[in-house]
């Protein structure tokens, strides 16, 4: 486990993007027993917001078979709604990448649990996790209703058979995820940003954001992860409480965070269509916008209205490379009865108020809108 995490900014999750990166982490043992955990909460596809691209696993697999890894397995329990995972498997395009690389699919509601033993805590685990050699651990970088975030360590949750699952949420959720995460290691997170969902982790809002973040550092993972949705460590207590149990580091000033690809080529200016980001979409104008950039701004302004209600009338905001070059008459400010703020560094000259940064987190948007707007 080291204090490196990889962003690749891409549009598309193959393997000759994922490859290098994929490289400079730890090898499996080509013998090992491995297990890819996604997310596949619900039923819905990936570009819901709710579930891993099964592009992606696809990726990972092929990655392993060209190494020589055999022992290869996707496990995944769906939210304690559904009575098996098998549902899922088929709606998010998990039954294709099964007989495309012929891995076997394990509906981990069905397997035996066995109680392991954590800080004088005992929980109930899958014994298909525990029988894991090196786990794949595949969340989904959205929101969550009850935990702010969901990411690498709530995503080892389906790894627990439903009765426990259920006791996890009569506990309050933080400190059995971060004990969980001490008994069951993750060798690689690989997160799914390409879509994720801005408010609840079952999807139907769903934000295109075009990165995937790896690492080795659960802990490590989830940390960057809150502040690109727009929180604090505090808001997100298990991810403190994981790293006081040893899990991993919370410490992002101390880890070296390494960008692949060319963010300027992931322009998608349309954005699924939610009806969230819909109500945000006559405040921007966005030309050229990459998705990181734009993704952060809607998590911004999402959680500015949680924490201090609707924007000011007439706040207007500026994204994207098409303000780069822009002579101050053409500028969004120009002209503009608005306030414009302008959102990553392509906009700084054009907008007095612009918040730097390619891309900005939408934790470093949050910050300035609070100095400006409060
Ligand atoms: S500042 Fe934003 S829009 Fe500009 S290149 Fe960077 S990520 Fe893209």
């Amino acid at each position: 486990m080291d204090s490196k995490l990889h962003v690749v900014y891409t549009e598309s999750p193959t393997l000759d993007v994922l490859r290098p990166i994929l490289a400079q982490l730890p090898q499996p043992p080509t013998n090992a027993r491995i297990t890819i955990k996604p997310n596949l909460v619900v039923a819905r596809p990936s570009a819901s917001g709710a579930t891993t691209d099964p592009q992606l696993v696809g990726s990972i697999i092929q990655y392993l078979q060209e190494a020589g890894c055999r022992n290869i397995r996707i496990a995944e329990s769906a939210w304690v709604g559904e009575r098996s995972t098998q549902h899922a498997y088929s709606i998010c395009g998990y039954e294709e990448i099964s007989r495309r690389y012929n891995v076997p699919l394990i509906d981990l509601k069905r397997d035996k649990a066995r109680k392991a033993e954590v800080g004088g805590q005992a929980i109930e685990v899958c014994e298909e996790i525990l029988a894991t050699d090196f786990l794949i651990n595949m969340p989904v970088l959205k929101a969550h209703c009850q935990t702010r975030i969901t990411c690498a360590l709530k995503n080892l949750k389906g790894c627990i058979p439903d009765r426990e699952k259920r006791r996890f949420h009569s506990l309050g959720l933080h400190r059995p995820i971060a004990a969980l995460n001490r008994i069951v290691k993750s060798h690689w997170i690989i997160v799914d940003g390409i879509i994720g969902d801005l408010t609840f982790e079952e999807g139907g809002t769903p934000i295109r954001m075009d990165k995937i973040i790896i690492g080795t550092d659960p802990v490590l993972v989830d940390a960057y992860a809150v502040q690109l949705l727009g929180y604090e460590l505090r808001d997100v207590p298990y991810v403190q409480m994981a790293a006081d149990l040893g899990v991993g580091s919370a410490d992002l000033a101390g880890a070296e965070i390494v960008e692949h690809g060319e963010k300027g080529n992931h322009r998608v200016p349309k954005q699924p269509a939610n009806r969230v980001a819909e109500r945000y979409y006559n405040l921007i104008d966005q030309r050229q916008a990459c998705s990181s950039c734009y993704a952060s701004l809607i998590y911004a302004l999402w959680r500015y209205e949680q924490l201090h209600g609707r924007l000011p009338a007439g706040t207007f905001f500026a994204v994207g490379q098409g303000f780069r070059g822009e002579g101050a008459g053409d500028s969004p400010v120009a002209g503009n009865s608005r306030q414009v703020y302008g959102i990553g560094s392509c906009t700084a000259r054009v907008c007095p108020h612009s918040v730097p940064g390619c891309p900005p987190t939408a934790k470093e948007v949050l910050t300035h809108l609070e100095n400006w707007l409060n």
